[in-house]
């Protein structure tokens, strides 16, 4: 596959890990939450990139992702996670089901830090249950991981001295270090996170180069901005059980610069599903595929080919084996 290098700025001139300046912070930022509340919204407008696909429908990211924020002197390695829900989700594949929520496990497995987004005004059963797993977290030498909460979605208060008591509230669940209430989708106060982030982290050299976005390839990514827009498209009618795999990548010199030709297959695990994801006159796969494409050129910077076809393959959300290669759990 070729790949088109999903940098930030910066990527030149590379900093070596032991060019590193004496002093450097580098981590790992779990973020974890209950599924809505912008883990994913937040990830993506940390980096300034969308890496991360989001929707209004719950249990959108079935993958762990990351993405790397370095700057002078740090380097955050945000973890975004899927599967933060009871294990026995509805709708779901048993094997895709039991990976996300392994996904979820692993996500808090060493990590220097763990950034609880929780939701304005509201605090859950399953917000609380978080909280207790985090906190039963063990960093890399046995110590407990330092806690921040991003209190998202703010925009939503109008009136913001209501959030004043929902803090206090916050304040006292949880020795947190920093509470810091966010609005992921407008940008509010992202710049006093990503600092309270970057005090937080451990010493040590960087781990990715800096001009790297994220650990996760080009293929991936086409994949992902595929299923966002099917997920945003269809809405309830989508079946759960639906995924995209990019099969190719190619690269190719057009006579109006680069261009990236993407193949791409959606998987259904019924006949009856194909007609929902093609739609009438193949009306919903047209704009799914306009969609996706618009996404893809903004994110590899160059013109985008995409080819989309459905194809059927029954059961695959329960083959152990075809969920691990459409890359939900690695
Ligand atoms: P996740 O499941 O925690 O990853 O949540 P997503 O990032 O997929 O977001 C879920 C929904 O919340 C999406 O419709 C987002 O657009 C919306 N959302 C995320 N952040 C904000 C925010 O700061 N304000 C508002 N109003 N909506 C947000
Ligand atoms: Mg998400």
């Amino acid at each position: 596959m070729a790949e088109p290098p999903v940098t930030g700025p910066g990527g030149d001139g590379a900093l070596l890990p032991e060019q590193a300046p004496p002093g450097f912070r580098c981590g790992f930022v779990a973020l974890v939450g209950r599924p809505n509340v912008g883990k994913s919204t937040l990830l993506n407008a940390l980096l300034g990139r969308k890496l991360s696909i989001t929707s209004p429908k719950p249990q959108t990211t079935r993958h762990r992702i990351r993405g790397v924020d370095t700057g002078p002197g740090h380097q955050a390695i945000y973890v975004d996670t899927p599967g933060w829900h009871r294990p026995r989700g509805r709708g779901l594949g048993r094997a895709l089901n039991r990976a996300m929520v392994r996904a979820a496990q692993a996500a808090l497995g060493d990590v220097d830090l763990i950034l609880l987004v929780v939701e304005a005004l509201r605090w859950t059963e399953l917000d609380e249950g978080i909280l207790v797993l985090a906190r039963e977290a063990r960093g890399p030498e046995g110590r407990p991981v330092p806690l921040v909460a991003a209190v998202n979605k703010v925009d939503r208060v109008p009136d913001k001295r209501r959030l004043l008591p929902y803090l206090d509230e916050l304040s006292r669940r949880a020795p947190f270090e920093a509470i810091v209430p966010v609005s992921a989708t407008r940008g509010t106060h992202l710049d006093r996170l990503k600092e309270e982030v970057r005090r937080l982290l451990p010493e040590g050299p960087p781990l990715f180069p800096p001009g790297q976005l994220t650990d996760r390839d080009p293929g991936f990514l086409a994949a992902e901005l595929v299923r966002e827009q099917l997920m945003r498209r269809l809405g309830e009618e989508l079946p759960y059980r639906v995924a995209v795999e990019a099969e190719s990548l190619r690269e190719e010199e057009g006579r109006e610069g680069p261009l990236l030709r993407v193949r791409a297959v959606i998987w259904v695990e019924r006949e009856s599903h194909k007609p929902i994801v093609i739609g009438k006159g193949g009306a919903v796969l047209k704009e799914v595929g306009q969609r996706a494409r618009l996404e893809m050129e903004r994110l590899f910077g160059r013109r985008v080919h995409l080819g989309l076809w459905v194809r059927v393959r029954e059961g695959w959300s329960d083959d152990e084996r075809l969920v691990r290669r459409l890359g939900i759990e690695d």
